[in-house]
């Protein structure tokens, strides 16, 4: 079990900025922009590297909710970034599919 499956749980308290029966979405706690947030599914995947084609319909909700998620937080009109780290050459460090929302400033490319 992940940090996020407890979250998930409300046994780790976070700042929710959405959720429903698919997904939750929260601020990170260490942003790297003025907005970050995260937005994981409640099924546990363990990264986009074990989605499966069973998994398509819960990664369009997810799509979606990124964008609406991003207009609600005023990102929209300047524009964001979506990531999600995979494995260890990708950084990631918590192994539970989600989904970085990162905005508020101009961010640069490439990614280190
Ligand atoms: P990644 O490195 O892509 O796996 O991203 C994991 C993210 O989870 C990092 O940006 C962490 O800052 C964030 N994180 C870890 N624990 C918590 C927590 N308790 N609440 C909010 N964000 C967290």
């Amino acid at each position: 079990m992940t940090i996020f499956t407890k979250i998930l749980k409300k046994e780790v308290p976070v700042d929710v900025v959405y959720e429903d029966d698919l997904c939750m979405a929260f601020r990170d706690i260490h942003p790297q922009a003025p907005t970050h947030v995260l937005v994981i599914p409640r099924k546990e995947i363990p990264s986009m590297a074990e989605i499966r084609p069973d998994d398509a319909v819960l990664l369009g909700h997810l799509m979606i909710k990124i964008t609406e998620i991003a207009a609600k937080l005023g990102l929209a009109e300047d524009g964001y970034r979506v990531v999600t780290n995979v494995r260890a050459f990708g950084g990631q460090t918590v192994n539970h599919l989600h989904f970085h929302v990162l905005g508020g400033r101009p961010l640069s490319w490439p990614p280190g």
